[in-house]
């Protein structure tokens, strides 16, 4: 099995930084051994213009085969012989790639002491396998490494050149060219892909598969147009896995996605508005009510349910009514991105105790979120498929339990009023639903009646006579017991 990465470069940015990036010096040829086999890695050119870094991988077909797991595809059990006389010493498969993560880890991870620069650099990239087992052909190949920021050339081989009419095999030449990606992005694909294409595993995928996909997918995976073949075929089918990986990737690409949405529609309001005098952005208008209700609640511990980058924790640290603020998010990104917003690093002491921010999902119940005067769930509950719902109103409502409890949503009505918005569309493409005055009111009444609160209504940003404002906010507040007795009088 043998696979080569090709860079060039220039007298200033040297192709033979990939001995760097790959922690593997050029000068040197070097062996290392794997469960299947020896690894070897060499470099057949290495100047200032190309580098080329060769992995060959010896497989020992016997450790294959004492190992349980070396059957050709298709192989019965008691086939004896074609234990042994198979693809796996030739083509490039799940072998290919676990030796390619073991001798290129920190390749693949992106760090490099030496040159910390470099790994985040993209540089022309040029990888080259010789036989490749596609099943799905040049087509899925295609369809598998294109959308990534490659130019693939896939070959279907001849089963036997003197023999044309004997077909293709199932193999092809690839190559894959690019120059926009980095090398870790590379062997990521790579590391992913190969199995994918093999769609044969050489060992028990267990479930900690599914974590070492995420890793090696990210930033790429989610959103992938194949995402689910890749998480099924890398998971050797296995159903269970698989359905895990994708809810997970969900999770992923939903908070992504998130990231442009409120600046999207307050751009839009903006735009439609300008000729006005143009009132505050509809986000502002949004957390200037939210402030306005906490206050007018009494709360001082406040939780920010699907905080998403902190904007609204920011407002509230600027008021010294709030004493305790936490935003919790499902998004590490999102999360990431919020802990800069609010300096988290550089505030000081008294600052920092007032807020912290966790990671967690709403749709379980979570010790950590008891005990709050009052939790906002801010433009939240439409990114939950409805039948989720439940769970979240579960989590906040049911456990958590503050006494006061604020949710917005988009008010569907609306829509009709957005210039931009084509009719019938929701405003972001990942809102799962969005609701009516009227749906709303009868989601809020019924979990009110369910937990003991009483809710009122707030309209935040112009109301329209006809079609009501752009969002919708309720107000939750706990029954005290003689509110409840009175109600049930
Ligand atoms: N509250 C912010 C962000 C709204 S976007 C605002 O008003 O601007 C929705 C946010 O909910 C995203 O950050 C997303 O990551 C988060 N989210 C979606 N589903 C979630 C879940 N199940 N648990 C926790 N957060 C979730």
């Amino acid at each position: 099995m043998f696979l080569t990465i090709t860079t060039t470069g220039t007298p200033e940015r040297p192709a033979t930084d990939l001995g760097f990036l790959l922690h593997k010096h050029p000068d040197k040829a070097q062996a290392f051994s794997t469960s299947y086999g020896t690894a070897h890695v060499l470099y057949p050119e290495a100047d200032d213009q190309r580098c080329t870094a060769a992995l060959l991988l010896e497989v020992d077909a016997v450790a294959l085969v004492r190992r349980g797991k070396g059957k050709g595809r298709g192989g019965a059990p008691d086939a004896a012989l074609a234990q042994y006389v198979n693809d796996r010493p030739y083509a490039a498969s799940s072998l290919l790639a676990v030796a390619l993560s073991g001798v290129f880890s920190s390749g693949m991870k992106g760090v490099c002491r030496a040159r910390p620069e470099l790994p985040g650099q993209a540089r022309p990239l040029r990888v080259e396998i010789p036989a490749v087992p596609a099943r799905g052909g040049p087509g899925l190949v295609q369809r598998l490494f294109e959308p990534l920021g490659w130019t693939v050339t896939a070959e279907a081989v001849a089963l036997d050149t003197e023999f044309p009419e004997w077909g293709d095999s199932r193999y092809v030449r690839l190559l894959l060219e690019s120059e926009t990606l980095t090398l870790a992005e590379a062997l990521r694909h790579l590391y992913v892909l190969l199995p994918v294409l093999d769609d044969a595993k050489h060992y028990w995928v267990s479930p900690d598969e599914v974590d070492k996909l995420l890793r090696a997918g990210e930033g790429w995976l989610p959103g992938h147009p194949e995402q689910k073949l890749i998480t099924s075929r890398y998971l050797s089918r296995r159903w269970s896995l698989t359905r895990e990986a994708m809810e997970r990737l969900e999770l992923v690409r939903l908070a992504e996605a998130d990231d442009s949405e409120v600046e999207d529609i307050d751009n839009a309001v903006e735009e439609e508005t300008e000729a006005e005098e143009k009132p505050a952005p509809l986000a502002v208008q949004r957390r200037d009510a939210i402030v306005e209700a906490l206050g007018a609640a009494g709360a001082a511990r406040v939780l920010d349910l699907g905080c998403g980058q902190g904007q609204l924790v920011q407002t509230l640290l600027k008021d010294p009514r709030f004493t305790e603020i936490v935003g919790v998010d499902v998004s590490m990104r999102a999360l990431t991105i919020a802990s800069r917003r609010l300096k988290l690093d550089r505030m000081g002491e008294r600052q920092a105790a007032r807020v912290s921010l966790l990671q967690g999902s709403l749709a379980y119940t979570d010790k950590r979120l008891k005990g709050y005067d009052a939790a906002v769930l801010s433009e939240v509950i439409e990114h939950l498929d409805l039948p989720r719902l439940p769970a979240l109103e579960y989590a906040v409502f049911g456990a958590a339990r503050p006494r006061t409890v604020l949710v917005t949503t988009p008010n569907v009505e609306y829509n009709v009023r957005w210039e931009s918005l084509p009719a019938g569309h929701v405003r972001h493409g990942d809102h799962r639903f969005e609701w009516t005055r009227e749906e709303f009111r009868a989601w809020a009444h019924t979990v009110a009646e369910r937990h003991g609160y009483g809710v009122e209504f707030t309209p935040v940003g112009p109301d329209d006579p006809e079609v009501g404002p752009p969002t919708q906010m309720a107000v939750f507040q706990m029954l005290t017991g003689n509110e409840k007795e009175a109600k049930a009088a």
